[in-house]
C-alpha cells in the first residue's frame, strides 16, 4: 500500500514543499527513510514509530519505506514526524488517502503521541495556500500564528490520536474551526515630543528618517543619544501588508513571535550588545536562525557604544548594507534572510567618554586617537550622517515650549518617502540613502552656479569624493523635504554641516589638549 503526504522546510524565511511517500509492502520486516535526512530526521523513524503503537495503531510486521523528495534539499528539523506518521496511516489504510494529499501536515510528536509546535509555521501555512492547498494540519501550540494567514483551512491537532480521527471524519471540510481571537499588541514607541531641547538632533533624526540615510551620533554619556535613536521608528511610515507579513515571518522562523499578538505591525528597533558575535548579529548558527540585522528588517538597528564592537564582526555587515540581504551558506545549502534596516550608531569620542570638553576629558591626545582609529572605517563610509550630541543646558528643561510630536514628524517623513517612492519606482533602490554612486548625477543635478560652489567646497574642505556623494545624497533628502524638485543653495549649506563631525573626530591629527 502506498500514500503520500506534504510537508514543508524553511529556506530563509519562505518554505520550499517537501513530500513524503509512505510504501509497505511483503517482504522482510524493515523500517527505513530515505531521502537526504539530517539527524533529527533520522530519529522520526523510532518516535513516529513508537508514538503510532502508543496511539493505538502498530506498524504491521512488513516492508515499510518512506522516501523523502526533493532528494537534493538536505532534510532537517523535527516538523516531519507528524507528515512521516500520516503517510504511514495512509498506507494502512487506516486514513483516506486522497484527502491526505489535499492537505499539508507539519508538527513534531513525543512518544506519547503528543503534537509539538515547531518554528517557522507562519511561513508554512502561507506557503500552503500559494500552492492551493485545501488544508493545514498544525500543532495547536502553533495555532495562532497559522491563523494569521487567510485563506486556508486550519486544524490545530494536540495528539497523533486526534489528528487520526479527524482525517477520518466524513464531514471532514465542514467543521468549523474557531479562531481565537487576537489583541493586536501596540508597541507605541517613546514620542519626540517628551525631549526637550535637541533640536538639531531631533531635525537630523527627521533627515534620516526622511531619506533612510545611516546616522552616527557622538556625544558624552548620558546626553540623549539612546533616547533620540529609540524615537526613530516611531516617525517612519507604518509597515505595508507586505512588510508585515514578512516581517512576522522573520520572528517566526527565529521562534520570537509572539503568540496571540498578530501580524507584527510596529517597524523593529533592535540594540544588540557590543558583545555580541557574528553569528548573533548576522545570523546562522547551527540550527541557521535570522540575526539581528534580519530582526531589524524594515527598522532600526541600533548599535550603541559603537567603538566597542568587535571590527570583524562589523565588517559583516558590509554585504547585507549593500544587498539589503544577507545570504548564509551551509553544508545543507544556502537561504537567504531579508536585512534592510537603518543603522543609527552611537558612541562617545574618547574612553572616558568627554572630549572634546577638555575641563572634563581625562584622555591623552595619543589615546583619543586610538580610541576613535578603532572604529570601524567600513562602516563609516556607509553613514551619510553624522551629529554630534551636547548637553542641553538646564534653562531648556523648564521652558514650556510645546513641542512636536512624533506623528507630526512622521506625517512629513511619509510625504518625503512618497517623492521618493515615484522617483525611484524603475530603479533597484527606494530611497535617497541608497543612491549608488554612478547615479548620482542622475538624481541631484546641481545648476552651473551650485556645481561651481561644491568645487570650492571640494578643495576647500579637502572633501574626498565618497565624502562628496554622501552630502549629494542628504542634500538630495533636504531638498525633498522641501518640496523642492531642484537641490538648493541652502540644501548643500545643510548637509556640509551633518559632515563636519568626521572633520572634527577622524581627519584632525592633532587633539587639542
Ligand atoms: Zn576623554
Amino acid at each position: 500500500m502506498y500514500s503520500i503526504t506534504e510537508t514543508a522546510i524553511l529556506r530563509g524565511i519562505d518554505s520550499v514543499l517537501v513530500s513524503i511517500e509512505a510504501n509497505i509492502s511483503e517482504g522482510l520486516p524493515v523500517f527505513e527513510m530515505v531521502g537526504f535526512l539530517g539527524t533529527e530526521v533520522k530519529e522520526a523513524k523510532e518516535r513516529v514509530r513508537i508514538a503510532l503503537a502508543n496511539s493505538g495503531y502498530a506498524l504491521p510486521v512488513r516492508r515499510i519505506t518512506v522516501n523523502f523528495y526533493p532528494a537534493n534539499l538536505k532534510k532537517s528539523g523535527t516538523g516531519f514526524d507528524l507528515p512521516v506518521a500520516l503517510a504511514l496511516c495512509g498506507a494502512m489504510g487506516i486514513v483516506d488517502k486522497n484527502r491526505l494529499e489535499e492537505g499539508l501536515v507539519a508538527g513534531e510528536i513525543s512518544l506519547s503521541g503528543k503534537i509539538l509546535a515547531v518554528e517557522g509555521i507562519l511561513s508554512i501555512v502561507d506557503m500552503a495556500r500559494q500552492k492551493g492547498k485545501k488544508y493545514c494540519i498544525i500543532p495547536k501550540g502553533n495555532e495562532e500564528e497559522a491563523m494569521l494567514v487567510s485563506g486556508i483551512k486550519v486544524y490545530p491537532v494536540s495528539t497523533l490520536r486526534e489528528t487520526i480521527d479527524l482525517l477520518k471524519r466524513r464531514d471532514f471540510y465542514e467543521i468549523k474551526i474557531v479562531k481565537t481571537k487576537m489583541q493586536n499588541e501596540i508597541q507605541s514607541y517613546p514620542d519626540f515630543s517628551d525631549i526637550a531641547g535637541h533640536e538639531q538632533a531631533k531635525r537630523i533624526c527627521e533627515v534620516a528618517a526622511s531619506g533612510m540615510h545611516n546616522l552616527l551620533m557622538i556625544g558624552p554619556p548620558g546626553v540623549g543619544k539612546t533616547m533620540l535613536a529609540v524615537r526613530i521608528p516611531g516617525i517612519l511610515p507604518p509597515l505595508n501588508e507586505i512588510e508585515k507579513m514578512e516581517l512576522s515571518k522573520i520572528y517566526s522562523v527565529s521562534g520570537l513571535l509572539n503568540p496571540g499578538s498578530g501580524l507584527i505591525s510596529e517597524r523593529p528597533f533592535r540594540r544588540p550588545h557590543h558583545s555580541i558575535s557574528k553569528g548573533g548579529l548576522i545570523g546562522g548558527g547551527t540550527a541557521l536562525k535570522p540575526g539581528e540585522i534580519s530582526l531589524a528588517h524594515a527598522g532600526v538597528l541600533f548599535l550603541d557604544e559603537f567603538s566597542e564592537f568587535d571590527k570583524s564582526v562589523l565588517s559583516e555587515l558590509r554585504e547585507p548594507m549593500e544587498d539589503k540581504r544577507i545570504r548564509i551558506s551551509r553544508l545543507s545549502g544556502n537561504c537567504e534572510y531579508p536585512a534592510d534596516f537603518m543603522l543609527v550608531a552611537a558612541m562617545s569620542a574618547c574612553r572616558c567618554g568627554y572630549y572634546p570638553d577638555m575641563n572634563k576629558c581625562t584622555c591623552t591626545s595619543s589615546q583619543i586617537g586610538s580610541y576613535l582609529s578603532s572604529v570601524s572605517q567600513m562602516l563609516l563610509e556607509r553613514i551619510d550622517l553624522g551629529i554630534e550630541i551636547m548637553q542641553q543646558p538646564m534653562g531648556i528643561f523648564c521652558s514650556r515650549e510645546p513641542t512636536e510630536t512624533s506623528e507630526q514628524i512622521r506625517a512629513r517623513v511619509m510625504q518625503v518617502h512618497e517623492i521618493q517612492k515615484q522617483r525611484y519606482k524603475k530603479e533597484c533602490f527606494s530611497y535617497n540613502g541608497q543612491i549608488p554612486s554612478s547615479r548620482i548625477e542622475n538624481f541631484c543635478p546641481l545648476t552651473e552656479e551650485l556645481r561651481t560652489y561644491m568645487e570650492e567646497m571640494f578643495v576647500k574642505l579637502k572633501l574626498s569624493t565618497r565624502r562628496y556623494y554622501k552630502i549629494m545624497r542628504v542634500a538630495r533628502t533636504l531638498a525633498d523635504m522641501d518640496g523642492s524638485e531642484r537641490i538648493l543653495i541652502e540644501h548643500l549649506s545643510e548637509a556640509l554641516c551633518y559632515r563636519s563631525i568626521e572633520k572634527s573626530f577622524w581627519e584632525r591629527n592633532e587633539y587639542d589638549l
